[in-house]
């Protein structure tokens, strides 16, 4: 499936987006609580805390919860999709694409980080079931 739209990126998430063109996960790693959080934030979600730096990550997670979308949104996507909130091995939440079929799709099962390209350089990270 192609993507119909780029995403918008702003001064917090242009780190994240920047990896994206090297196909690299970044997310926000806080060096106060070491936590990490997902989508990217000025502040650390879980303390507060301001000193926040970018790590790569695994791209390794388990489905949390999943849907198939049946109806394209808009014109320039193709349906059937599915949508998952993958937890990631770091321990945030994203919401993405598993590519694939939903017959092979159920909570709890391991998947790993996929890209797809996007027009300007940029790519979205998608999962796939591993093994899939
Ligand atoms: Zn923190």
């Amino acid at each position: 499936m192609s993507f119909p739209y780029l995403p918008i990126e702003d001064a917090v998430s242009a780190a994240f987006w920047e990896g994206t063109r090297i196909q690299e996960l970044l997310l926000q790693s806080c060096n106060l609580c070491s936590k990490y959080q997902h989508y990217p934030r000025a502040l650390c979600s879980h303390c507060g805390g301001t000193d926040l730096e970018w790590q790569k990550v695994s791209g390794q997670g388990i489905i949390d919860s999943w849907t198939e979308v049946m109806r394209a949104p808009q014109e320039g996507f193709e349906a059937p999709y599915i949508i998952a909130r993958v937890r990631l091995a770091e321990g945030p939440i994203m919401l993405t694409r598993i590519d694939g079929s939903s017959t092979k799709i159920s909570c709890d099962q391991p998947v790993v980080l996929r890209w797809q390209p996007l027009s300007d350089g940029r790519a979205l990270p998608l999962f796939v079931p591993v093994g899939g």
